[in-house]
């Protein structure tokens, strides 16, 4: 079958090729990036891959050099050859440090770019997002008597007023404390989803990736590494690099024997690799299941004994030490559940929930930067 929305026509942005180098130093390497009508699509990475620059391409605050740009199936941009200005490309900007017109009021700012609407329609488009992110009480007032998730709600509802078929966000909840910024999150979500436009969003954070992406484009040192949905990328990971992205995990070596990989805590599949191949195993702090000695059948533990337990909250934080049929000893980081908290020393059965356990060859080793 055919997938019409990975056609420039089917999408509201297509990047195609796009390369970029600042002072000859390339940003962007070569990055090939969709986003269908209605869709959110992160895009993710450490800090200097090439988030924001290829943001400020697709807004036009950066003019193209090699490749091309599409809206709504229009090439906008191409190769240095042909360049849409940012105010034509009918694109929301919602960016960490996008400015309110301090001396507007609320009401005054989102109704703004709404001059093709007449007075009353202006009006009402503009209460009817301030009311839909929570703020309609702010409409008169004016933006330094405003609180920071207060004016980034009036950013975000200034720039989805025009309607624009694409918002461009960039790490627009970072500068909010973490209670506020779970809700502005769920409120933009919100809003994206009931207004249908499509958005590229640009974070280096996985957790908020996760919540707002129906895609998430995870990117490093100007490429991307892997595109899917965040099911595939944390439960399918491509790489080393994508499954340490997403958090710390513990790193064993290994090599392959009968289409397994024997480790201290167990044994792991491995039989799509070749026999006898050198090979690095992630394993989550989460694939840990740790319990007090006798509570499995002997077949399915490993004698381990506990270094040290923190109660972090919502989960405990485990140092183990597994020793291995085969005499190995490894050193493991768990991540239990609620409230677990064995003593130093004690002895522990560890399960491991294979699911949460990676194999790449040992060459491909590459920690998240
Ligand atoms: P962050 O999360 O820290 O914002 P990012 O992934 O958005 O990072 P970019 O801001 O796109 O990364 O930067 C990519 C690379 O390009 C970095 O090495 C950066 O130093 C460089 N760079 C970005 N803008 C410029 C500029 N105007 N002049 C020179 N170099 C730049």
């Amino acid at each position: 079958p055919i997938d019409d929305t990975s056609t420039p026509e089917a999408n509201v942005l297509a990047m195609e090729g796009v390369r970029h180098a600042f002072d000859g130093l390339p940003a962007v390497k070569g990055v090939d990036l969709h986003v269908a009508p209605g869709e959110v699509v992160c895009l993710l990475g450490p800090s200097g891959c090439g988030k924001t620059t290829l943001l400020r391409i697709a807004a036009g605050l950066e003019t193209l050099q090699q490749g091309r740009v599409s809206l709504n199936g229009q090439t906008i941009a191409e190769s240095r050859k042909r360049h849409l200005p940012p105010e034509k490309r009918n694109v929301g900007l919602a960016f960490q440090d996008s400015a309110l017109f301090p001396h507007l009021s609320v009401l005054q700012n989102v109704t703004f770019g709404l001059k093709q609407l007449s007075g009353e329609a202006r009006t009402e488009r503009a209460m009817g997002l301030l009311k839909q992110l929570g703020i309609a009480g702010y409409a008169d007032a004016y933006p330094h008597t405003l609180s920071g998730g207060q004016q980034q709600r009036v950013a975000l509802a200034r720039a989805l007023a025009p309607s624009p078929a694409l918002m461009l966000l960039d790490e627009p909840f970072s500068s909010l404390d973490a209670r506020l910024r779970d809700r502005i999150r769920d409120d933009t979500l919100h809003v994206l989803k009931q207004v249908g436009a499509g958005a590229l969003l640009v974070t280096h954070d996985p957790e908020e990736a996760m919540f707002m992406a129906d895609r998430i484009a995870l990117m490093r040192d100007g490429a991307i590494v892997q595109t899917g949905t965040p099911k595939e990328l944390y439960c399918s990971p491509c790489d080393p690099f994508v499954v340490t992205f997403f958090g710390e995990v513990n790193q064993l070596d290994g090599v392959v024997s009968g289409g397994r990989v024997v480790t201290p805590v167990g044994k792991v599949e491995a039989d799509w690799l070749p026999e006898g191949e050198a090979v690095q195993v992630l394993i989550r702090p989460e694939a840990l299941r740790v319990t007090e000695r006798h509570d499995l059948p002997a077949s399915r533990h490993t004698h381990s004994h506990i270094v040290m337990a923190k109660l972090l909250g919502r989960s405990s934080l485990l140092h183990l030490c597994a020793h291995g049929e085969d005499g190995r000893e490894a050193h493991l980081h768990a991540r239990i559940p609620g409230v677990f908290l064995p003593a130093e020393g004690q002895q522990v059965d560890i399960h491991l929930d294979t699911s949460q356990v990676f194999v790449f060859p040992a060459g491909r080793r590459v920690v998240a930067g």
